[in-house]
């Protein structure tokens, strides 16, 4: 059994207006496995049920432990139940009713259970605001503690299965009482459901941290090195050239100029940016540096977090005009954050980060200019890794938290987020709406994009900063002969090397189109016939010497062990080359998982294979 101490904070009204259909469905499985779990043990106590990412869960307290080999018997109650089609009804009590029916164990079970008190549901009334309604939501017998929603009745379960078995604190506080909390996830209907498990044993296949060995892109040393600081292998560091190339071609086509960053910074950059103290639990601690023995304090430097501070000093380095603007700055930086050790996962929640950052700074006449030219590289690099299904999520503020959770600045906030919301809809652009997510300093966009299989990843974010260059001092020299503040616009469309490589392993399961394939190509020969060689060593050279990722088989094993290795590595094209194919001036082509496409003149081999490249051909 797994300790999973994950418990989400009780649901205000608000969230619970805004479940989704499928978080209802899924909640009220939860409510239809106690009922089963009740029909099985009478005694077990239970706590709290909610809908989560993945379906649902119920802790409860029972001495017998459940383990898998229980699910079947528990899916058999569930479904008697789904079949009773019981109507979910809501009925609101007082308080006093609540408790009573509490010390009664009548709440999370099918009766009334003298001596058995509801000791969870308790603790839930208590927790429950005043003022706030009290109510029941009942299918059959089974009675519960809960301010729902729910789905109208059982049968609109329509597919749902029991997955594991974890262990998690009441209230998720270690000083209270283990409970058993029992996984299951729930459909609209069977095809649903057979799709998501689908979905999660492809996914299983292509776990970046699986492909990530296999094709030795990557190691965490957390021994010599630390945890959650990768290392890239020579595979890897090839991958992360071929984003970069992309990124400094598409960048340097666009007008952005490229700078370099040192990694750390004094303390005074982080208090003004703001990082200090409010997101000081994300960096790594200070380092102390004494310039001298008889200096009177050691100044602090700090890794830095993000890139944008040191990016607004180089603003600052030179005396800026209107003539100077857009100045749009990119680095591929490396930042560190401190992410909390039980956090770290593979490649996708790391310590080092090396970010596609860019900010450009601009004038408010500019920003609508500049912020679409940022969606349309966006859509350029989706196009290029065949990211078919994105959604953009604009998060703006919320004016009751103005000077808490958002700068107090409502005018700023107005103009930018009306900005933002015009390109959007002019651009024909897919995205959403979130009210209260925006950053700290202006409205953000955090694009989300689907793999191929379905999965959903938030890769990077667009966002619009009114506040913090401000805060740095910055400033233009107008038209008008007075000095202004510039905008600026974060932006980081291949987000971080990390998390980007991450999901290109499973978006393509590993089998990476050509110009992004770590090794593109391997010339195998059949035997090793001097002559043969003689025709075979010039392919690699000449295609490393237009620094094609090229490699040489020129061992004596067998072809056959020869290509099963090629396909193993997931080599892009294979070029087989035997006697016949010498005599003929041509070499057989073969490409990973597709196998022989024919042979063709060794020049036009070459041609195609340098166009597909610089094409960055699907
Ligand atoms: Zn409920
Ligand atoms: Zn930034």
């Amino acid at each position: 059994m797994q300790a999973d101490d994950q418990q989400p904070e009780r649901k205000t009204i608000d969230e619970r207006h805004r479940m989704s259909d499928q978080e209802r469905l899924r909640h009220s499985c939860a409510h239809v496995m106690a009922t089963a779990i009740l029909r099985l043990w009478p005694e077990a106590q239970f706590a709290a049920g909610p809908a989560v990412d993945t379906g649902f869960y119920y802790d409860l307290d029972l001495a017998h432990r459940i383990s898998p080999e229980d699910f079947p018997r528990i899916e058999e109650e569930m479904k008697k139940e789904i079949k009773a089609n019981h109507v979910f009804e809501r009925k609101v009590v007082t308080r006093e009713q609540a408790m009573a029916d509490a010390l009664s164990g009548r709440l999370g079970g099918l009766s009334e259970r003298p001596g058995n008190v509801s000791k969870f549901k308790v603790g839930n009334l208590e927790a429950i605001p005043e003022g706030e309604p009290i109510t029941y939501y009942q299918n059959g017998d089974f009675v519960d503690l809960c301010a729902g929603p729910h789905v109208m009745r059982t049968g609109n379960i329509g597919a749902f299965k029991l997955t594991s078995v974890a262990s998690a604190y009441y209230k998720g506080d270690e000083k209270n009482p283990q409970l058993q909390r029992i996984y299951g996830t729930a459909f609209k209907n069977k095809t649903e459901m057979e799709a998501y498990f689908t979905m999660l044993e492809e996914a299983k296949r292509r776990d970046h941290r699986k492909i990530g060995a296999e094709m030795g892109l990557y190691a965490i040393d957390t021994e010599y090195v630390g945890p959650g600081l990768p290392l890239w292998l020579p595979k890897g560091g090839a991958m992360v050239e071929a984003l970069e190339n992309l990124a400094k071609e598409t960048e340097f086509a666009a007008g952005y100029v490229r700078v370099r960053t040192p990694h750390l910074a004094k303390e005074v950059m982080y208090k003004t940016s703001g990082h200090l103290p409010y997101y000081a639990e994300s960096m790594f601690p200070p380092l102390e540096v004494k310039e001298s023995a008889d200096a009177p304090a050691a100044e602090r430097y700090f890794l830095k977090a993000m890139n944008c501070p040191h990016h607004h000093r180089i603003f600052a380095a030179e005396p800026r005009s209107y003539r100077d603007l857009p100045l749009r700055m990119a680095e591929y930086g490396t930042c560190y954050r401190y992410e909390q050790s039980g956090e770290l996962f593979g490649l996708m929640r790391v310590r080092s980060l090396n970010m596609n950052d860019a900010h450009i700074y601009c004038t408010p006449e500019q920003f609508a200019d500049e912020f679409n030219a940022v969606n349309e590289m966006y859509l350029k690099y989706f196009k290029i890794f065949g990211i078919e299904k994105y959604v953009m999520r604009f998060s703006t503020h919320d004016p009751a938290k103005l000077g808490q959770k958002f700068v107090n600045e409502p005018e700023l906030w107005k103009q930018t987020e009306d900005m933002v919301q015009r390109v959007l809809d002019e651009s024909n652009i897919n995205y959403v709406k979130v009210p209260n997510e925006a950053a700290f300093y202006g409205p953000k966009i955090d694009v989300q994009v689907e793999s191929a299989i379905g999965r959903e990843f938030t890769l990077a974010t667009n966002q619009v900063d009114f506040a913090v260059p401000k805060r740095f001092g910055l400033t233009y020299r107008d038209r008008d002969n007075t000095e202004k503040t510039p905008l600026c616009i974060h932006r980081a469309p291949l987000g971080t090397h990390e998390r980007f490589i991450g999901f290109l392993i499973e978006h393509y399961a590993g089998n990476f189109p050509l110009w992004l394939a770590p090794e593109q190509v391997r010339v195998l020969t059949l035997n090793e016939d001097p002559a043969l060689l003689a025709y075979a060593k010039p392919i690699v050279s000449e295609l490393r010497s237009h620094m094609v990722r090229a490699e040489g088989d020129f061992t004596t094993n067998p072809i056959k062990a020869k290509i099963a290795d090629a396909e193993k590595a997931r080599v892009h094209t294979m070029l087989v080359i035997g006697g016949r194919d010498m005599e003929a001036g041509v070499v057989s082509v073969r490409l990973h998982g597709k196998g022989n496409v024919g042979a063709k003149p060794k020049a036009e081999v070459v041609a195609d294979i340098l166009a597909a490249i610089s094409e960055r051909r699907a």
